[in-house]
């Protein structure tokens, strides 16, 4: 369903005016059979994600509304709009099937909202056939009173859209949307390991690969001597801004590079080919842990050719190296798409503050197009059992709860 309640009033009537929240959903009325499913996922994280106020999710013709305390809309509002699977929220006034009720509400919230001469126009929606008045016959009468209120019509382009809605047991006032990300509630299309860097990208990568329906935990490679040391670095934080909004629980591995580190220094290997063996060496370890969690694949915040290291060739060998199938949403973007992005998934600032990775250690210079013979014959001569098993042992795992 389309929003074009995109206005916001100056003014608006006071908040107390709403006693509930409508949660309207686009893609996943789409899904045919799977639709009862979604929508009750869809409710279930919704009410995790409000589970600090007092609210009650039930689903409602087609959407879901949300019962709470008058106070508490403007924030319940805001949080139920930023689940993953929400087309926008609106707040809503419930009003009695009864028509002059109905006009009645449409003048009330145009003279709160608007100043005389303002444009609006009235979308009656009557899912209730036995409504003794049609849509249109409600859009008229509520028209004429909204115009002698000082309204101007214009149907197609209204500053003040007031939506009407009818259905059996009650009737709603609707008020101005709030936007959704969309997509598919969290879960609903299984479970992914994210490689979580910290920098820009991967936290992007991360929020796409979730708005799709994916529940995501996330492995994090440090440079500390301890996991524990590794906690109190931002990257549970930035883990925990992801998570927090959806109102679900992740899992985050923070695993130590050192034992890679050793290895490499007892071997001689070129310096150009580090970075690669670095790389493949992380996919290994990510793929043994995700399938020990039931994910099904993993996902990297590289985009093609945006450094040295993500040359197709590049790209390629690591993809050799992992056992699960590696999903790179950032894959095409441009670097300003991915900032922008990261700007308003609120990502941004904790990125790009300073921080020690593990890749910035490795070898700045890697080879652009690195023979994958040659990789595989660098790797034999490295204790890949021995930096696996030691790797995986001193590997933390933390739950981040929302
Ligand atoms: P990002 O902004 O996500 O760090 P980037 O453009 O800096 O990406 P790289 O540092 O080359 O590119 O990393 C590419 C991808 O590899 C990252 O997006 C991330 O998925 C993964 N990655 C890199 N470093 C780490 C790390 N220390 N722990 C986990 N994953 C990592
Ligand atoms: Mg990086």
């Amino acid at each position: 369903m389309e929003s074009d309640n995109r206005q916001s009033s100056p003014e608006g009537p006071p908040s107390y005016y709403w006693d509930a929240v409508a949660v309207h959903f686009s893609e996943i009325a789409l899904k045919g059979g799977n639709r009862r499913s979604f929508t009750q996922r869809l409710r279930n994280n919704i009410s995790a994600a409000l589970t600090r106020y007092d609210a009650a999710v039930r689903a409602y013709h087609e959407k879901l509304l949300i019962d709470c305390p008058r106070d508490e809309v403007p924030r319940i509002l805001k949080a139920a709009a930023a689940v993953f699977g929400v087309a926008y929220a609106a707040p809503v006034r419930t009003l009695r099937r009864d028509i002059q009720e109905l006009i009645r509400a449409a003048v009330d919230y145009f003279r709160a909202s608007a100043s005389p001469g303002t444009t609006f126009a009235i979308r009656a929606h009557r899912s209730d056939k036995k409504f003794p008045h049609s849509s249109r016959e409600i859009a008229e009468l509520a028209g004429a009173a909204v115009c002698r209120a000082g309204g101007t019509v214009d149907l197609n382009n209204p500053a003040l859209p007031i939506i009407l809605r009818i259905f059996p047991e009650a009737a709603y006032l609707e008020g101005p949307h709030t936007p959704g990300p969309g997509g598919l509630p969290l879960g609903a299309t299984g479970r992914v390991l994210s490689l979580f860097s910290g920098g820009i990208d991967s936290p992007v990568a991360a929020w796409l690969i979730m708005r799709r329906g994916c529940r995501a935990d996330f492995i994090h490679f440090h440079t500390y001597p301890t996991g524990e040391a590794a906690q109190t670095s931002k990257i549970p934080q930035m883990v925990k801004s992801l998570v927090q909004p959806q109102g679900l629980p992740a899992r985050l591995f923070l695993t130590p590079y050192h034992h890679f580190q050793a290895a490499l220094m007892q071997q001689h290997v070129p310096q150009n080919y580090e970075l690669i063996l670095f790389r493949r060496f992380m996919m290994r370890i990510a793929a043994r842990i995700a399938s020990e969690h039931d994910a099904v694949a993993l996902v990297t915040g590289d985009n093609l050719a945006q450094v040295a290291s993500q040359t197709t060739a590049n790209l390629i060998a690591c993809d050799q190296a992992a056992t699960l199938p590696v999903w790179r949403p950032l894959l095409a973007f441009n670097k300003d798409e991915i900032i922008s992005r990261a700007v308003a998934i609120g990502t941004y600032e904790s990125s790009i503050e300073a921080y020690k990775d593990c890749c910035s250690l490795v070898s700045r210079h890697p080879l652009t197009r690195p023979r994958l013979q040659t990789v595989l014959h660098l790797e034999r001569r490295l204790p890949l059992d021995e930096m696996t098993a030691g790797t995986l042992d001193d590997t933390t795992q933390l739950k981040i709860e929302p």
